[in-house]
């Protein structure tokens, strides 16, 4: 990866890390990432992901990965698994891996020692009744009848909430604070619910679950993290996870320094929705094929549609990381893919809507039948990767686009009259098209001009304004080919709580009958080329026809993405 050797561009929390191991505050530092096993990855995580990974693995410091798998119903392990593979894929390596629900027996011994110091209680009202009670952002909140009770009867309900002798909703434990605060996380937020459900990770042990907002600050400080970093929409939640590391840290329950939360802005990107609930709703609901459509913004849909690590990378650390909320162009994701697949890439010929080329003076001239060979560098700046190989003969295939009747001015592509070089190969003149009974053009004809081949002394002999790609009729090999346009009509499909389904393009996918030069049939599933003229294409890694790779267009040659 080129950008290895570029210093990293500076982020305030890459600041604040400095400082912290300058000043002595920490001398190592241990991040981690924590995702919640309800899902698959999308590009969103993969900015925390190269956040949390890249600013430790800097410094010297270590990352966990820890599911967080406190709420029961919508986690699986497959998904768990899912996430480790792209974690992996992105070329990052987690030092311990962890799961929230291990820290059930610590949580329940910290919820104890909060409602034994008077920290925490029980509260009995309903939930409608709470609501009310927590007041506005305008207006405190009112104490709840229950608020004052015993430490003695506190102790007595919530252990008798863990042995399930109640039902869901009926009893809940709330950390003690302040009903008045000016924070309404503040105003004692629920530390502890009653669920009566199996868990994917300890079965039926427990029937009362941590609150997320308590779990996590414990989890990082009984796994001595450093940095908690994470996203905007906890910033509200910091005076809480003080509050909570205080009082575990005055009663010598956590490590010192314990700690401390940081908030980045979310990535948000154009044209996608980074939601894994909103994501599965399309898996779900059958609006693309699976996590893995090659449409769909997670690590796993980016890859199948060709992205590598290092593309994803490079988008990263180039959108940055600040404090304000912004949608990112999905042009410049796309601008980083072709940016690290150009020096990378085989060069191939294909044409995608392909329309015959008769060269009718060919056998008159080369001989009845006559296969011409002939190469092109497989990578034009790289000679070393050797040449690839296809004939040159009397019928071939182009692009229909590149004939026109009557040429639009600037067209110096086919057209009667005019000659072009077919790349690698002859120039030719064309002299007209065959039309069918529909008016629809059947095949282009043309003229060698002999002693014009690509790399012989009489190539440069005529002067043409035109080069066109071909894939000769002889060894052309036919496949699908896969052309993906935006999933969403609009650019934010999400944005201000909008039904983001109604956004969706329903002509997103475009299955061709392509051509291609024989050194394609060879691709290895997930092997990635430009087609000549026309973008970045990648060998499916899922499904091969006949033996025969099926492609999918990463992204053209030059950004389209204008706003609509
Ligand atoms: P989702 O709504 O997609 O499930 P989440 O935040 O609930 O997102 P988690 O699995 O809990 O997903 O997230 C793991 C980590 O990834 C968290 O630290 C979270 O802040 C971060 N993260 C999630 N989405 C984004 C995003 N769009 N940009 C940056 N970081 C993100
Ligand atoms: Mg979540």
């Amino acid at each position: 990866m080129n950008n290895d050797q570029t210093p990293p561009v500076s982020n305030f929390i890459r600041n604040i890390v400095q400082q912290d191991l300058e000043s002595g505050k920490h001398d190592k530092i241990v991040t981690r990432f924590p995702p919640e096993p309800n899902g698959h990855l999308h590009i969103g995580h993969a900015k925390s992901i190269c956040l949390n990974f890249g600013i430790a693995a800097e410094f010297g410091g270590t990352t966990n990965l820890r599911f967080d798998d406190t709420n029961p119903l919508k986690e699986s392990e497959d998904f768990a698994q899912a996430i480790m593979n792209d974690v992996r894929w992105l070329g990052f390596e987690w030092t311990e891996l962890r799961h929230a629900s291990d820290y059930f027996p610590q949580l329940y011994e910290y919820a104890l020692h909060l409602v034994q110091t008077g920290k925490a209680y029980v509260d009995s009202q309903n939930a409608e009744a709470m609501r009310s009670s927590r007041g506005t952002l305008k207006e405190a909140g009112t104490d709840s009848p229950f608020r004052d009770r015993s430490v003695e009867e506190n102790l007595d309900l919530f252990e008798r909430m863990k042995n399930g002798e109640f039902a869901e909703g009926e009893h809940i434990l709330r950390a003690r604070i302040d009903m008045a605060s000016a924070n309404i996380n503040l105003r004692d937020p629920a530390i502890y619910r009653i669920r009566h459900a199996t868990h994917h990770h300890t079965g039926d042990q427990w029937c009362i679950y941590p609150m997320y907002t308590f779990a996590h600050p414990i989890e990082d400080a009984l796994e001595n993290i450093t940095h908690s970093i994470c996203t905007l929409e906890f910033e509200d939640q910091r005076p809480f996870y003080d509050w909570l590391m205080t009082q575990l840290a005055t009663g010598g329950l956590i490590n010192t320094p314990p700690p401390k939360q940081y908030e980045f802005a979310r990535l948000n990107l154009t044209y996608v929705v980074t939601s894994k609930r909103k994501l599965a709703q399309l898996v779900n609901d059958h609006h693309v094929a699976g996590w893995d459509d090659p449409r769909m913004p997670t690590i796993v849909g980016l890859r199948r549609r060709g992205y590598t690590p290092a593309a994803m990378r490079l988008f990263i650390e180039r959108i940055g990381v600040t404090k304000s909320d912004a949608w990112i162009d999905y042009s410049t994701l796309e601008g980083c893919l072709r940016e690290t697949l150009d020096s990378e890439a085989a060069r191939a010929m294909a044409v995608l809507d392909p329309v015959k080329l008769h060269i009718e003076n060919w056998d008159a001239l080369m001989g009845a039948g006559h296969l011409e060979p002939c190469s092109a560098p497989v990578h034009p700046h790289d000679p070393e990767r050797g040449t690839r190989a296809f004939s040159f003969g009397a019928d071939l295939f182009i692009e229909r686009d590149d004939y026109a009747e009557e040429p639009p001015k600037g067209y110096f592509r086919l057209f009667p009259g005019n000659k072009v070089r077919l790349k690698y190969g002859y120039i030719v003149e064309c002299i007209g098209a065959v039309r069918d009974a529909d008016d629809r053009i059947t095949q282009v004809n043309a003229r060698l001009i002999p002693d014009t081949k690509s790399g012989t002394p009489g190539a440069s002999s005529v002067k043409v304004k035109g080069v066109i790609t071909w894939v000769g009729a002889s060894d052309g090999v036919r496949a699908p080919v896969r052309l993906y346009d935006r999933l969403f009509k609009e650019s934010q499909p999400d944005g201000g709580g909008r039904d983001f389904i109604a956004a969706l393009n329903t002509d997103s996918l475009q299955t061709v009958a392509a051509l291609l030069e024989p050194s394609l049939a060879q691709a290895a599933p997930g092997q990635s080329f430009q087609f000549e003229r026309l973008g970045y294409f990648v060998a499916d890694r899922e499904e091969h026809q006949k033996g025969q790779p099926v492609f999918n267009r990463s992204v053209g040659l030059k950004d389209s993405w204008v706003a609509v």
